[in-house]
């Protein structure tokens, strides 16, 4: 599964933009993050109930790719996380794979060991730069030298994962609601957001490289400022994503902030672990997990997903589940190899009116994996 000396490298920039309103953004020209959805899709993200409209337990979600219940972060104070066993991306990618990541930010508890932090433990690079204090104006002094950083990071290093936090918005929004100082820290990160893309075209392998860019807000904000509740301003979320592997539109199924992080892995050709255990699905996903009809009578299914980073094949036994209802044993791979193509617990199918074919993962919060007949 490794890729080819010719293939293109593939590379992942997340840029992590705190509390920035769905509904607002159109109020405000944020012409680089068109360029992104434009190559891509940007796509609204509905906080889910479980989850605190907070900027600890959702930052954490996006970076780790599961939810509050298996990380166990529903605060500002990141006491009595579950980090260890669901660490960041940056973290796992770094440790597992020895790869280089990259993270750089101002909000102490992402990066330090505060507030019960850090939520990026042990990436390869990081740059926490503090705000003199936490002001609209020190804050967007903060994001201008963390871009500033970035910019050379990305432009001279070679980090393969990058994560890169603004939190003028967001500190904006509390400390003066969401008037025009407001939208015009939304314009200020996009333009920080056009630096980071530009430095990134800026690379002299840039042509031999392949970029996955994925911009995202954790919450919103009430029009007074401040959030943690579940009105739609605080509770809309969004994500807007392009890349090698990225369709034109989101995908028809409601996105959710795990599939951040396993966006990251997919994007370098990686299964998110072994255990299957992230809640979400790839951002690139169900453009492409076709089906193969087995012999009528066949005691076995096969399954198979084609995509640029990623060909694996399983075949699973199948079995009756529930009166009425047939399912899957663990699967094994027939094709590919891990952790790229892992092996499957069990599940169970429901056949749609249209063909397709829902698979649910046994014991699993995951989304149902969705097969199209080819
Ligand atoms: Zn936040």
């Amino acid at each position: 599964m490794s890729p080819s000396p010719s293939s293109p490298r593939r590379r992942v920039l997340v840029v992590g933009i705190d509390g920035v309103r769905l509904d607002l953004l159109r109020a405000v020209p944020t012409p680089h993050l068109d360029a992104v959805a434009d190559a891509g899709f940007l796509g609204r993200i509905e906080i889910d109930e479980a989850t605190p409209t907070m900027s600890g337990p959702c930052w954490t979600t996006i970076a780790t790719g599961v939810g509050v219940a298996k990380h166990g972060v529903y605060g500002n104070h990141f006491g009595g996380n579950r980090l260890d066993v669901f660490p960041d991306f940056a973290t796992r990618l770094a440790q597992e794979d020895g790869r280089k990541t990259f993270v750089a930010g101002g909000w102490e508890p992402l990066f330090l060991a505060r507030q019960g932090g850090p939520l990026f433990a042990a990436p390869g690079r990081l740059s926490y730069i503090a705000p003199r204090a936490d002001t609209s104006e020190d804050w967007d002094a903060c994001d201008d030298q963390v871009t500033d950083d970035a910019v050379r990071v990305l432009a001279t290093d070679d980090p393969e994962v990058s994560f890169v936090y603004l939190g003028a918005v967001d500190e904006t929004g509390h400390l003066l609601g969401c008037g025009s100082a407001y939208l015009r820290a939304i314009e200020r990160a996009d333009e920080r957001l056009g630096r980071l893309l530009t430095a990134v075209r800026s690379r002299p392998v840039y042509a031999r490289e392949s970029w996955t860019v994925i911009a995202v807000t954790d919450h919103g904000h009430r029009d007074e400022g401040g959030h943690g509740g579940r009105t739609p301003q605080e509770r809309s979320a969004w994500v807007a994503c392009c890349g090698p592997d990225i369709p034109a539109r989101p995908p028809s199924r409601p996105l959710r902030f795990e599939d951040v992080a396993v966006q990251v892995y997919a994007s370098l050709g990686r299964a998110a672990d072994s255990h299957r255990t992230p809640d979400g699905s790839a951002l690139s996903t169900p453009a492409s997990a076709p089906l193969t009809p087995a012999p009528a009578g066949s005691p076995v299914m096969s399954l198979t997903v084609q995509s640029p980073g990623l060909a694996c094949s399983w075949s699973a036994p199948l079995r009756v589940a529930a009166p009425g209802t047939v399912g899957l044993d663990p699967s094994s791979v027939t094709s590919g190899a891990p952790p790229t193509c892992s092996p499957g617990a069990r599940s169970t199918l429901r056949l749609l009116p249209d063909g397709s074919l829902v698979r649910e993962l046994e014991n699993s919060a995951s989304a149902p994996l969705t097969y199209r007949r080819r």
